[in-house]
């Protein structure tokens, strides 16, 4: 018999990121000021950023408040270049001076890179340890065989959230949309490992709505505003919406909230769900970051 992870409810329970962050935020800070009485500085998380464009600035002086809050000392790495080869090369070159540096415990690289510069520049470049938001083939590999390495962050804080607000993963039936090696892909892992009997669907998959319909925890990752809507909802279902799109100058997600919000038991809003729970989760792998640099050196040195 599979137990029924959730209950149906006539209104969705809100599945608020805020609070969730805060918690973290305040862990990470406590870290921070050890972090800081022991080394005399704090740990520096290095923003990556090649070919800027207004929404990604937005975003990324987001983290960077968010780092000055909790004491980190973030940066902003801007990367020149006219065009693709000379901004991989340029690129490649400031991740391994990052690399070198021990002020600086993580990086991330802002994506989607311009056109004509590959993902690849990154992934062969970044220091694994450094590799927060857990792109490099080491820690993606050290997921799917289900150790612990760097997890992307927005994955994460699905997940967290789902933790987090004590919803049950074992033998439920969960539903991912979306198979991006940064989001989809990384969840179906964490799902399965969690005793989740996951189902990837992608835009290529038959019939969404029948298989979405059989899930007890749907995630949705797809960048699709209003792809998933109440009637495909099995009653009671935990809806987790990872999507963020501007429609009409608004931020939404990927569910259509109001009729979804009638059928399921928990529900994230977009914004205020997954969002702020991401933000929160890149500081407190930054901190792991930096506390497992200095494990290694302590190994090097034994
Ligand atoms: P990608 O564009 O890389 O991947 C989207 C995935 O959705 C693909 O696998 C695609 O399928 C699938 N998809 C697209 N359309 C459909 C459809 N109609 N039906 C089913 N599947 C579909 O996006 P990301 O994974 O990078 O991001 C996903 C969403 O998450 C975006 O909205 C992004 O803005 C958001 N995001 C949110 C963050 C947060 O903090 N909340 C952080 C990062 C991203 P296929 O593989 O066949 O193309």
């Amino acid at each position: 018999m599979n137990p029924a992870p959730v209950s149906t409810t006539a209104h969705a329970r809100r599945l608020e990121g805020a609070p969730f962050a805060t918690e973290i935020r305040d862990q990470v800070a406590a870290d921070v000021t050890a972090y800081v009485a022991a080394h005399g500085y704090p740990p520096g998380l290095a923003v990556v950023v090649c070919g800027r464009s207004a929404p990604s600035m937005v975003y990324l002086e987001r983290i960077l408040k968010a780092c000055a809050q909790v004491g980190i000392a973030g940066s902003l790495v801007d990367v020149p270049g006219d065009n693709p080869a000379e901004q991989a090369r340029e690129l490649a070159a400031a991740i391994e001076r990052l690399n070198a540096d021990p002020r600086v415990a993580g990086i991330i690289v802002q994506m989607p890179l311009p056109t004509g510069v590959g993902l690849r520049v990154v992934v062969d470049a970044i220091d694994p340890l450094k590799d927060i938001d857990g792109i490099h083939p080491l820690n993606a590999g050290l997921l799917r065989l289900g150790y612990e390495g760097f997890i992307p962050a927005t994955a994460h804080a699905a997940l967290e959230m789902i933790h987090r607000s004590g919803i049950t993963l074992r033998g439920a039936d969960a539903v991912v949309i979306g198979r991006s090696p940064v989001v989809g892909m990384p969840l179906a892992f964490m799902l399965t490992k969690e005793d989740a009997t996951v189902t990837v669907c992608h835009s290529k998959t038959r019939d969404l709505a029948a298989k979405v319909r059989n899930a007890d925890v749907v995630v949705v990752a797809a960048g699709q505003p209003g792809l998933v809507t109440g009637d495909m909802l099995k009653p009671g279902a935990v809806v987790i919406d990872v999507g963020i799109n501007v429609v009409e100058g608004h931020i939404v997600g990927d569910v259509d909230f109001a009729s979804a919000e009638a059928v399921a038991s928990a529900i994230t809003p977009v914004p205020g769900g997954v969002g702020p729970l991401t933000n929160a989760l890149l500081l407190s792998h930054l901190m792991r970051a930096a506390q497992r640099q200095d494990q290694a050196k302590e190994y090097f040195e034994a």
